[in-house]
């Protein structure tokens, strides 16, 4: 896929540039990759694999503008976030579409992840309060402590192909309103998204150059920056095996990590659930984004007799589900992002028909453009935990259902996987609810809901292998991450010159 960057003229197809020190520049590494339509095969534009020297040279600018930067006030710093909520919520359609036409997920979708990201901004307009820090009078005679915070410095971000929009602004907004400068590397499968944001935050203006930078690239771009002496702090997202390898080198390098990772998320049903709204729920959360989000419910554990019942509600909706370019009315499920993808999903289908499983609803041959990465909607059942399609992420289309005989059983399949990102529980039952969310290991949870990625005024908790690190995304949990501590012990003498303008009371108040 790699090739040499051709003339611009002679394909009519752009490469994308990076954005360093405040404009576009031309990557000179001289690689570039398609960037494709999941839905057809076209290519949208090409993406450059920028170099070790690029991005050590974006690292340098970012260092030498956080200095300043982080002297502006926290105020100005945030303002400049009300700016690019409103362009962003003016260009939301535009925006959607570029994500429906390099990642696949249906247009609504699309323009739900857009507005999730416009969350994120907002949260983070309350940095002034959040970065506060504490102060204690009379810690000891006519001593005070307190607690600041500061920016970490220059920080780096990392991103999946899966929320080309959304995942970058569970960072940006946060690292540079606490007064870091922010280097992004977007996914190289869906760069045209970033792109697009990057140049309607350039017409917004108002941000010195060089604190925000964007480099295109894959793995050499991501080595430099977990590399450079320049960058203090890294945020990660995308697959469980990156992830860990992420958190190593960045610790052994000495700076800040948070690396969130893959997820097998499990949905259990309890025999008094309300099995047509749970269904409902089921269908959102297993083949929205054809499965592929870190909180889709790609699994189902059915407790006791809840199968006949919610098999009842389920299978026919999911058969009537319909498949196609995310770009047209009434699609509900869009194609995966690459047909690389598709060959492995179906991969993971056949492994687990090998392994014993038996196929409810069979989404192999979808039909629909030749040249599209399509699967349609797959169900399959008779599942049991040691299989591979139990403990794997598989990352598409793909419900997996097992047994279990209660529901202590239920949580017993879920703590025996290694991911611990999301997990919904359906019931009538307040008494299950309550001992499920206190025994299972997973860092967020659902009640009757699909599984439930947190609003971006909470922080995204992930456990186990779906998150490596102390210190989570958005909220005060990013503030936290983008922010070091210092404190301060502080006396003042008395006696001094300016003693004779009010009343002394000596050193012992
Ligand atoms: P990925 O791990 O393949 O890629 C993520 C990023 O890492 C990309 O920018 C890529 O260029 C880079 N990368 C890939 N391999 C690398 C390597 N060997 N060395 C250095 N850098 C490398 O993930 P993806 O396929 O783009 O995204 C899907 C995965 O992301 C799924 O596993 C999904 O669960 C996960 N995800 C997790 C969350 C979460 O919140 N936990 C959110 C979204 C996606």
């Amino acid at each position: 896929m790699s090739a040499t960057v051709p003339a611009p003229e002679k394909t009519g197809v752009r490469t994308l540039r990076n954005y360093v020190g405040g404009r576009w520049v031309d990557s000179t590494s001289g690689d570039v990759l398609d960037v494709t339509n999941p839905a057809t095969g076209e290519v949208l534009a090409r993406v450059p694999l920028s170099s070790k020297e690029e991005l050590d040279a974006a690292a340098r600018v970012a260092r030498e503008a956080f200095g300043s930067w982080r002297k502006v006030s926290v105020i100005e710093r945030t303002r400049w976030l009300y700016d690019i909520r409103q362009a962003f919520t003016d260009r939301l359609d535009d925006i959607a579409a570029s994500i429906t036409r390099e990642m696949g997920k249906t247009y609504p979708d699309a323009q739900a992840e857009v507005a999730r990201s416009i969350e994120n901004i907002e949260a983070a307009c309350g940095v002034p309060t959040m970065m506060q820090g504490k102060i204690l009078e009379g810690v000891a005679t006519a001593i005070d402590a307190e607690t600041i915070r500061q920016p970490v410095g220059v920080v780096g971000n990392i991103v999946p192909f899966n929320f080309p929009a959304m995942v970058p602004f569970w960072f940006l907004p946060y690292a540079v309103a606490c007064g870091n400068a922010y280097i992004l590397k977007p996914s190289e499968q869906v760069p045209m998204t970033q792109a697009l944001m990057w140049e309607i935050m350039d017409e917004v203006g108002g941000l010195p150059a060089g604190v925000i930078n964007l480099v295109n690239g894959a793995v050499d771009v991501v080595n430099a920056m977990l590399d450079s002496p320049d960058i203090d702090a890294i945020s990660f997202v995308g697959s469980a095996k990156t992830a860990a390898y992420i958190y190593r080198r960045s610790a052994e390098n000495g700076k800040r990590v948070q690396a969130l990772g893959g997820a097998k998320n499990h949905m259990i049903v309890m025999p008094d659930a309300l099995m047509d709204k749970t269904a409902d729920n089921i269908i959102g959360s297993a083949f929205g984004a054809a499965g592929q989000r870190c909180m889709a419910g790609s699994v189902v554990v059915a407790v006791g007799d809840a199968k006949g019942p919610l098999f009842d509600a389920l299978i026919p909706k999911v058969k009537a589900l319909n498949v196609g370019d995310g770009m047209e009315q009434g699609v509900q499920v869009g194609p995966v992002v690459s047909t690389t993808a598709r060959d492995r999903i179906l991969g993971m289908i056949e492994k687990g028909v090998d392994a014993g499983a038996t196929l409810a609803v069979d989404g192999r041959k979808p039909g629909g453009d030749p040249n599209g990465a399509y699967i349609g909607p797959t169900i399959i059942d008779g599942v049991t935990p040691d299989m591979e399609v139990a403990q794997e992420e598989i990352f598409g289309p793909v419900l997996t259902v097992l047994h279990a005989d209660s529901l202590e059983h239920a949580i017993d399949i879920v703590n025996g996987t290694r991911y611990g990102n999301g997990t919904s529980i359906f019931t009538e039952s307040g008494a299950a609810v309550r001992r499920y969310r206190a025994d299972v290991q997973v860092g967020m949870i659902g009640v009757n809901v699909g599984v439930a990625a947190p609003v971006g005024f909470f922080p995204f908790t992930g456990w186990k292998d779906s998150f490596f690190g102390d210190t989570h995304a958005q909220a005060g949990d990013a503030v936290d991450f983008y922010t070091r501590k210092k404190t301060v012990t502080t006396r003042w003498f008395s006696g001094g010159p300016t003693g004779k303008f009010f009343v002394e009371q000596g050193d012992t108040h």
